[in-house]
């Protein structure tokens, strides 16, 4: 069986690459274990300014419409809802903040994405926000699971999925050709999230994963019509139903769900939502967000064999990243057109592979 691109993994990057691929008419073959992965886990948030210091994410004028119009695209196709507009109330909490707030809203770059400050009679008095708050414009969440269902399942009927967990040492290497058991393959792209580290060829990259946790609760009260932002942030599903998350921990690097993961959860709601009165729990998920140590993605091919490629590192805005990067690289991939600078991994090629 022969393919163009082999695929490893099904999260929102290899999906949505993959997905590209076919569109050009490309045989390609996506391996994954078919477990849970940081992508299915994953709030889907797309937040243009984030941070404690409300900081504008770099490209973010291409990287949103991008993003939207891919979503809108694949929601036409499969004839479903994926992507949720939906403003989001960022509360304050110091002066210190509110200064920073009204320093951004005073930049013109910033008019897109931040309202003026709302001043705290203004703001629905169950919220704790003691320095009013700001309306975040231009966000919303992506329902990860439904997405990857849909590709999943359209990927299985093309015949183009296979399930189960890529074994590195059954890849061989010849000149021009790219030999998995029974697959014979031009290209492989590596798309494994924070497993990348245990890839052989790929694994010296700078990563930095972070776990995360994240509640889906019940409430008896009707919340709010807006996301909740107070650095943990509350994404209303319906009038009581909502997620609750995130937390950071770079030391315990698995998927499993902690009690002090759901303690921190809950305190911190209850500081910011103290109205949220014994919330009912219907999940705890936890997955590894796939960050690198300098916040950019991973984009290129090996620089020893090139029909190797790594398409990865979208850290916690893959939501928001990975429409733009994943168009991006399918025209390095089938164009050779350059990939952005900023995003490919020649920036660490010196470190590893000096000469
Ligand atoms: C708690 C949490 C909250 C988050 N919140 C947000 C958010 O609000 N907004 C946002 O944009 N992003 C968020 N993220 C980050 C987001 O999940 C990632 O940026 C994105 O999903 C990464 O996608 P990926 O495809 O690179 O990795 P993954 O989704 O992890 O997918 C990798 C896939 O590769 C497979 N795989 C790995 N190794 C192998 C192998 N050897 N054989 C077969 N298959 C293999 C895995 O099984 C997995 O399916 C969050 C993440 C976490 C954990």
């Amino acid at each position: 069986m022969e393919v163009d691109y082999l695929i490893v993994g099904q999260g929102l990057a290899g999906s949505l690459l993959g997905w590209l691929l076919l569109n050009e008419k490309c045989r390609i073959l996506i391996v994954d274990t078919g477990r849970s992965n940081a992508s299915r886990v994953a709030a889907g948030l797309i937040n243009p300014v984030t941070g404690m210091r409300l900081v504008k994410t770099d490209r973010v004028e291409t990287l949103l419409p991008d993003a939207i119009d891919l979503y809108q695209r694949l929601e036409g196709i499969f004839r479903q809802p994926f992507y949720r507009q939906l403003p989001m109330l960022r509360l304050l909490h110091s002066s210190d903040e509110s200064q920073q707030v009204q320093r951004r809203c005073r930049d013109s770059a910033y008019s897109a994405y931040l309202g003026p400050i709302i001043p705290r009679e203004q703001i629905d008095s169950r919220l704790t926000a003691p320095f009013g708050a700001v309306l975040q414009k231009q966000t919303g969440y992506l329902s990860t699971v439904p997405l990857l269902d849909c590709l999943k399942k359209y990927f299985i009927a093309d015949g183009s999925y296979l399930q189960c967990r890529f074994d590195y040492q059954q890849l061989h290497i010849d000149n021009q050709l790219i030999r998995w058991r029974q697959y014979r393959a031009k290209n492989i792209v590596f798309c494994e999230g924070y497993r990348c580290r245990d890839n052989p060829w790929f694994s010296w990259l700078p990563m930095q994963p972070v776990k995360g946790e994240i509640l889906t609760l019940e409430t008896e009260e009707t919340l709010p019509e807006t996301m909740i932002n107070s650095g943990n942030w509350l994404i209303p599903l319906d009038a009581h139903q909502f997620r609750t998350g995130a937390t950071f921990d770079r030391t315990r690097l698995d998927e499993l769900p902690t009690g002090a993961g759901r303690q921190q959860l809950l305190e911190a709601l209850a500081a910011f939502c103290p109205f949220v009165q014994k919330p009912r729990i219907i999940a705890q998920q936890a997955g590894v967000r796939p960050c690198t140590r300098d916040k950019k993605p991973f984009l290129g091919s090996h620089p020893q064999y090139p029909h190797l490629y790594i398409f990865n590192g979208f850290g916690a805005k893959g939501s928001l990243q990975i429409p733009y990067y994943a168009r991006r690289f399918r025209d390095f991939l089938l164009s050779a057109r350059l990939l952005p600078a900023s995003a490919s991994i020649q920036r660490c090629h010196a470190a590893h592979f000096p000469g």
